[in-house]
């Protein structure tokens, strides 16, 4: 399948409960801070293994899953280049963090039977394949997960941006960003009790108002690949086939300007 004809079939198979997934294909945006659960740092084994079952539910409904995975809760270059690592090298870190994450996770996936591959945009042949779009939508066909690794290989970017990227070169329908609460606020929820969420947004919209949904340049590729965002808590139990199944979870952000 090209990624235009992945773009024509946005509907999957009929579950045995009667519903149809609304997305055929999809990227999923993990960052590494998803996976430390209630520690500060690392890779908590509980968080990896509801993950993997959430990830299990949307692949059994026959959609093909991608995900791009952070690596913030090991290393992130801007974080450590205050600490006296230079920039570049910095950088590289975080993107070999984002491989130990994916690692770990295909483990988690792979100990619930579903077939999964880790892809890399730096060259590491004994741990990843390298990333080949082609080559990821033909696992993806397959009925694999796959998880690219890496970032895009090149440093000042951040795996929002490789999110923003892979989903409109493999032909996803959609990106979808796993946050630590359930959407786009007004104001950062946790610190204002006043704050509300939005239930969409238009790419414009989160531009001008400033809100921190992800790094402009992943928001800008999106918006000129009219490629739509749902932003949505993958921490409650279920959330992840919900939104494949089209329910009103999280924020969702695309080129409709809000009435
Ligand atoms: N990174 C990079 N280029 C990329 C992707 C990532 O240099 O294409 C580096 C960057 O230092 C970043 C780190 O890898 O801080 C980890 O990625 P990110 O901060 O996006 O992880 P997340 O916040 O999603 O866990």
């Amino acid at each position: 399948m090209t990624p235009d004809a992945a773009a024509v079939d946005v509907t999957g198979p009929v579950g045995s409960d009667g519903r149809r997934p609304v997305f055929s294909r999809i990227v999923l945006k993990l960052s590494g801070e998803a996976l430390v659960g209630s520690e500060a740092y690392g890779i908590d084994m509980e968080t990896l293994r509801r993950i993997a079952q959430q990830i299990q539910r949307v692949v059994a409904r026959g959609v093909q899953l991608a995900i791009v995975v952070g690596g913030g809760n090991i290393v992130r270059g801007t974080d450590i280049s205050r600490h006296g690592i230079e920039r570049v090298t910095g950088d590289y870190m975080g993107m070999l963090a984002t491989v130990i994450n994916a690692l770990s996770l295909r483990d988690a996936i792979e100990r619930l039977g579903i077939q999964c591959r880790v892809q890399s945009a730096i060259a590491m042949q004994q741990v990843a394949e390298p990333f080949i779009p082609l080559r990821t939508i033909r696992h993806l066909e397959k009925g694999r997960v796959v998880i690219l690794a890496g970032g895009h290989g090149s440093p000042f970017f951040t795996t929002d941006t490789t999110a923003a990227l892979r989903a409109a070169e493999i032909g996803a329908d959609v990106l979808l960003k796993a946050t630590q609460v359930d959407g786009i606020y007004t104001a950062d929820p946790i610190r204002d009790p006043t704050a509300t969420r939005f239930a969409h947004l238009s790419y414009l919209e989160v531009l001008t108002k400033g809100l921190a949904v992800m790094d402009n340049t992943a928001l800008t590729l999106c918006m000129d690949n009219n490629m739509p965002i749902i932003v949505f808590d993958l921490h409650a139990e279920g959330n992840l086939e919900r939104v494949v199944l089209g329910e009103a979870v999280g924020t969702r952000v695309d080129a409709e300007v809000t009435q």
